[in-house]
């Protein structure tokens, strides 16, 4: 028996599925997680010392790959000095200033210390600015585990949201609107019949939790115009996009302007960081500005700040980063999408940026629906074929393969592409 094998019939004894989140234990592919002992630039390397590719990048934060060294000597450096106060900090500082100034519509942000508590308190924001109680989600869209975001995404538009876990009341998700990705008529059917009654529009700007699916064109700018005629504010989600898609995120990249921005995972550089933000007239009703309550005993962590704060700095400061990585992901998913064509796979290849998703599907994926109809028992046996030829991608179809500066393209992107090669021969 593996190491990883051993480790995991140990954690399932003492671990609810063995993991401490879901799509970790493998449970949608049929195989027995593997256990990660390190992590160096673009691979990671389990318990029994197996080495591979890596595409998951931690769900997104990596950008600069793993470990990146002067991540870790500010990581280091700063835990030497303490490792929580409970009290401000200049690190904090550093970090709201940095992230206002990258970011035009962020005026004041807050640091929590996951993408979930971002979501949640953006919301609370929205509610308390406006005075409102309705928020309207995509179908398809992830906004964490919170209450009021954890909506049957099978339910149809117009009818409110019934709660996709146990331990949600309906009373939780009663004001959860759902509307289907990239249709913006089932967003106007909503603001027609009750439009005065909603806070905000949540979005994913790049849906990125259903295999990765890229607004259509008008789609977004179309939202930002719904919310200004009815008077509701306009939350990017961009936990995934956010200095991802570029140094101000999908909002920059689309040239679309929300009035808050939640943010997550590559904002804390692998440590456990959210952030909100947005206007300043929006952001000072929050405590203990505003009657907006929201707080956190370890957020704005010093450790983690660093972290977040020199892996920002570096992607800022680093001439035409973006624009090589994504012509990067540009060259493989084409070389991808050539290689999957020319074999006669059925295949939807997404991509934008440096995101992307095969869907194992001859239809144009643009949703939550068409997302749904990719074969998820033949993505189950590629990913197989992958992790055993030492390519790790994520353990579901509904996720990103994620791509970073430490991907090249004669090593570990060719190296991909000749396993892939194999697999559909
Ligand atoms: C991952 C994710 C979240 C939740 O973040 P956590 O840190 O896992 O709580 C929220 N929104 C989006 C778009 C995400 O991808």
């Amino acid at each position: 028996m593996s190491r990883s094998e051993e480790l995991f019939r140990e954690a399932v004894k003492w671990m609810p599925g063995g993991v401490n989140s879901p799509v970790r234990a493998f449970a949608n592919v049929t195989e027995s997680p593997r256990f990660i002992e390190r992590a160096e630039g673009a691979t990671i390397t389990d318990a029994d010392g197996n080495t591979y590719i890596d595409f998951v990048g931690s769900w997104g934060p990596m950008v600069l790959g793993h470990n990146h060294p002067a991540v870790l000597k500010s990581v280091l450096e700063t835990a030497a000095k303490g490792l929580s106060f409970g009290a401000a900090t200049e690190l904090e500082v550093e970090m709201a200033k940095l992230v206002c100034e990258l970011v035009p519509s962020i005026e004041m942000v807050r640091m929590v210390n996951s993408g979930t508590e971002a979501v949640m308190s953006a919301i609370r924001a929205a509610r308390g600015f406006t005075g409102r109680n309705k928020i309207v989600k995509f179908m398809g869209c992830y906004h964490g585990h919170t209450d009021a975001m954890l909506v049957k995404a099978g339910s149809g538009v117009m009818t409110a949201g019934r709660p996709d876990s146990a331990g949600v009341p309906e009373g939780c998700t009663q004001d959860t609107l759902l509307a289907d990705y990239n249709d913006l008529d089932s967003v106007r059917a909503l603001f027609e019949s009750c439009g005065e009654e909603i806070a905000a529009i949540i979005v994913e700007p790049v849906a990125a939790n259903m295999g990765v699916v890229a607004p259509q064109k008008g789609f977004l700018e179309g939202l930002r115009a719904i919310c200004d005629q009815y008077g509701s504010l306009l939350i990017f989600d961009e936990v995934i996009t956010g200095f991802r898609m570029s140094l101000t995120g999908a909002q920059g990249y689309f040239q679309v302007t929300p009035d808050l921005t939640t943010f997550g995972k590559i904002i804390g550089g692998g440590m456990p960081v959210g952030a909100y933000g947005g206007r300043k007239e929006i952001m000072e009703m929050v405590a203990p500005l505003g009657s907006v309550y929201q707080a956190g005993t370890l957020s704005g962590n010093p450790v983690a700040m660093a972290a977040g704060l020199t892996q920002l700095h570096l992607l800022s400061e680093t001439p035409d980063l973006y624009e090589k990585l994504n012509a990067t992901a540009d060259w493989f998913f084409g070389e991808m999408e050539g290689m999957l064509t020319r074999k006669g796979v059925p295949h939807c290849l997404n991509h934008i940026g440096s995101l992307g998703c095969l869907f194992f599907t001859e239809q144009k994926v643009v949703d939550y629906a068409t997302a749904k109809t990719s074969d998820t028992a033949a993505y189950a046996e590629y990913f197989k074929h992958m992790l055993h030829q030492g390519i790790y991608l994520a353990p579901s179809q509904f996720e990103a393969m994620f791509l970073g500066t430490a991907h090249r393209r004669e090593e570990e992107l060719a190296k991909t592409l000749e396993v892939m090669e194999t697999y559909f021969a």
